[in-house]
């Protein structure tokens, strides 16, 4: 797995293993911290190798599944690793496909509702092609995964690589990085530090918020399918940015303000996925409601904070 010390990937390294699953995660922790991944070092079946997936590289196997998740996922970070991300999204995935290919593995990208752009339809359904902005700041991720996309359609159909593509949708849950400038993290930080929570234009921008343990069984059931894709992965449940904080607010028990600071450039307007492809071919929906995830996150934020700032919370 690439990326597999990230937010998404340490949860599935967890998941698999879990499964009884052999996982090698390859990662330059461009993104992420190790200590998402210190818990599994000692777990029988698990190898963390620091690797540049852009980069030619020897890789171990031969794998059964090989999934491809390295790219900088919030706009913070693909901000900042603009090139980065680009390669994440060509190279990468082309050195992650050569390896499916090498060894007959079965290969799942990890896709995003980014490749909608700002979409004009609504919810948004697999056969929709976007709208995006070509050249803009967001373009580096959504024109990588776009790419990406095409790289591995062409695999499968040029070079009969057996590929599936997810297009995840927004995930939120324990070990999303406190400074990764996301709407949950930051909102979160806000709160537990009774900072105004900075809620971007309006706050009447949708999206559908889906808990980390969803979108792995998700891709776990993808990399078991034989599917094509793209499926999308997302909770179909839609809500306003403003509406997620006050949320959060709740959860809480943050007297903290709402500041409205400046829009995001070419920020989605409204984002939903249509989820009837994978509930018809993979059997799969969210189970975990905002009501549970929402709380687990916050209680994972919260003892995170109390780690770092012990005079914290008391
Ligand atoms: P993340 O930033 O926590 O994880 C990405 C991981 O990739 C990090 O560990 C990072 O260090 C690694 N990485 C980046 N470039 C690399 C490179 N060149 N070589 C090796 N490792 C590299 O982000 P995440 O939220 O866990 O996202 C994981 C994947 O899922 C990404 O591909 C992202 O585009 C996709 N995705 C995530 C979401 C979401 O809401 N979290 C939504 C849509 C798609
Ligand atoms: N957002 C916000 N305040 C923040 C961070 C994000 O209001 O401090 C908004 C952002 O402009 C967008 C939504 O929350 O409308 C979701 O942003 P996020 O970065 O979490 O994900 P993405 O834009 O990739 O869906």
């Amino acid at each position: 797995m690439t990326g597999g010390a990230g937010f998404v990937g340490s949860h599935l390294c967890e998941r698999l293993l879990d499964a009884g699953t052999e996982v090698v995660a390859a990662d330059n922790f461009a993104t992420a911290v190790t200590a998402n991944v210190a818990h599994l070092l000692d777990r029988p079946g698990f190898r963390l190798l620091s690797r540049d997936v852009t980069a030619p590289m020897s890789a171990p196997g031969p794998f059964d599944v090989v999934f491809h998740l390295a790219s900088a996922a919030s706009p913070r970070d693909y901000f900042r690793l603009p090139l980065e991300t680009l390669r994440a999204g060509s190279y990468g995935t082309e050195r992650a496909l050569d390896l499916a290919e090498r060894d007959g593995a079965r290969f799942v990208l990890a896709s995003t509702s980014e490749i909608y752009g700002d979409p004009q339809e609504h919810p948004q359904r697999e056969e929709y092609w976007g709208h995006v902005n070509p050249i803009g700041p967001r373009s580096v991720y959504d024109e990588a995964k776009r790419y990406a996309e095409a790289l591995t359609s062409a695999m499968r159909r040029e070079r009969d690589v057996n590929t599936g593509i997810a297009r995840i949708f927004n995930t939120y849950g324990p070990r999303m990085r406190p400074d990764d400038g996301r709407m949950i993290p930051t909102f979160i930080g806000q709160a537990l530090a009774g900072e105004p929570l900075t809620v971007t234009g309006t706050g009447d921008q949708t999206r559908s918020l889906c808990y980390v343990d969803d979108t792995v069984r998700g891709l776990i059931a993808l990399a078991a399918s034989d599917m094509p894709g793209p499926v999308n992965l997302g909770n179909p449940h839609e809500l306003t940015v403003l509406r997620i904080a006050e949320e959060i607010l709740t959860v809480t028990g943050s007297t903290s303000r709402i500041e409205h600071v400046e829009a995001a450039v070419d920020d989605p307007a409204r984002r939903c996925p249509d989820i009837s492809r994978a509930r018809r071919e993979l059997g799969w929906a969210p189970e975990i409601p905002l009501t549970e995830g929402l709380p687990r996150t916050v209680a994972w934020f919260a003892r995170q904070r109390s780690a770092s700032h012990p005079a914290a919370g008391s």
